[in-house]
């Protein structure tokens, strides 16, 4: 297996995870079971691990789509199977336009699942839209997926120009598990094209942090038997360098919070429906202090700014 496959098996890992927790109630998605058939069960704490990433990235994305009124641009780079502009759609949230990016193998799977699920498809046409499908991309209105390898930002740059991208649009870039993956140079390069390009964005970003210890130790290792983990990942030490990497690269603001507080932070009668007994919130604290969620902004339009937890 080469590095990248064990790159793009993450996907798989993220989206049956997500449609484990599904298939248990942990939140409503209609639509990951279309992307991700049959799903084993996780572990308790994987379950609410994922609920809290769900809901905190929401958290976020919705109230940029609040400050834009729905008419600017989100931007999911290395989205794998994730199904939020469909969930965003029948909110009707769904934004002017909205962009996933991936690893070439990965959008063409995403690409045969939409071809081949009628009900995906239907909404796609549904709006009257003129839909565009190749093997890899798709172009219908509001919504492209288009593969790109993220370390060459020449071809992200292009890519997002066939969708139509503008660069004076309020536009959030999202990044799920994503930037870890990549050496610290490329994703480097790819924070700091952003604010040079674009005229207003915000950067929602999900990751790894304190991986040092022991319990990361072991992380990892899950990680790689799991077929998902890369020799030589170079995972942000704390909460500090997770900032750092948007501040030195251009980005005007940059926040940064441990999953454990926004665990903490969201409406207690959400949280208590899933309530584990004693043990396993301690083994879900733990594995909860090593995700983060880092926000960042670059000339946000009259100064409006996301917070966490709204
Ligand atoms: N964001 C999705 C989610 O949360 O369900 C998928 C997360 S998965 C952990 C990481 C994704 O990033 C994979 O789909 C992988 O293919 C993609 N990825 C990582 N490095 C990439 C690169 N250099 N170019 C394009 N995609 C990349």
């Amino acid at each position: 297996m080469s590095e990248d496959d064990a790159v793009r098996a993450t996907n798989d890992d993220a989206a049956s995870c997500k449609r484990a927790a599904v298939q248990l109630g942990y939140w409503k998605d209609p639509y990951i079971n279309y992307f991700m058939r049959a799903s084993e069960r996780k572990a308790p704490e994987i379950n609410r691990g994922f609920y809290v990433r769900v809901r905190g990235v929401h958290s976020l994305l919705k109230q940029f789509l609040e400050i834009t009124k729905c008419q600017g641009q989100i931007v999911n780079l290395g989205a794998g199977f994730d199904t939020t502009y469909w969930n965003l759609k029948d909110e009707n949230l769904a934004p002017k336009s909205f962009i996933e990016v991936d690893f070439q193998g990965i959008t063409a799977q995403k690409m045969y699942y939409i071809q081949h699920r009628k009900h995906l498809l239907d909404k796609l046409t549904a709006d009257q839209v003129d839909v565009q499908i190749s093997s890899t991309d798709l172009h219908a209105g509001q919504y492209h997926i288009v593969a790109a390898d993220l370390r060459n930002v020449g071809e992200l740059k292009k890519k997002l120009g066939e969708c139509g991208v503008d660069f004076n649009l309020p536009t959030c870039f999202l990044t799920e598990c994503v930037l870890v993956y990549m050496p610290p140079e490329a994703s480097e390069a790819l924070l700091r094209w952003i604010p040079e390009h674009f005229k207003s964005a915000f950067f929602v970003n999900y990751e790894q942090v304190n991986m040092g210890d022991r319990f990361g130790k072991v992380m990892i290792d899950n990680l790689r038997a799991r077929g998902c983990g890369l020799p030589g990942v170079q995972y942000c030490q704390n909460l500090e360098s997770q900032k750092q990497r948007f501040l030195s690269t251009g980005w005007t603001s940059a926040d940064a919070i441990n999953m454990v507080d926004v665990y903490r932070s969201l409406p207690q009668s959400d949280v208590q429906s899933f309530n584990p007994p004693p043990i396993l919130v301690d083994l879900g604290i733990e594995l909860f202090s090593h995700y983060c969620m880092v926000w960042a902004c670059c000339r946000p339009p009259l100064g409006l700014d996301l917070v966490i937890y709204k």
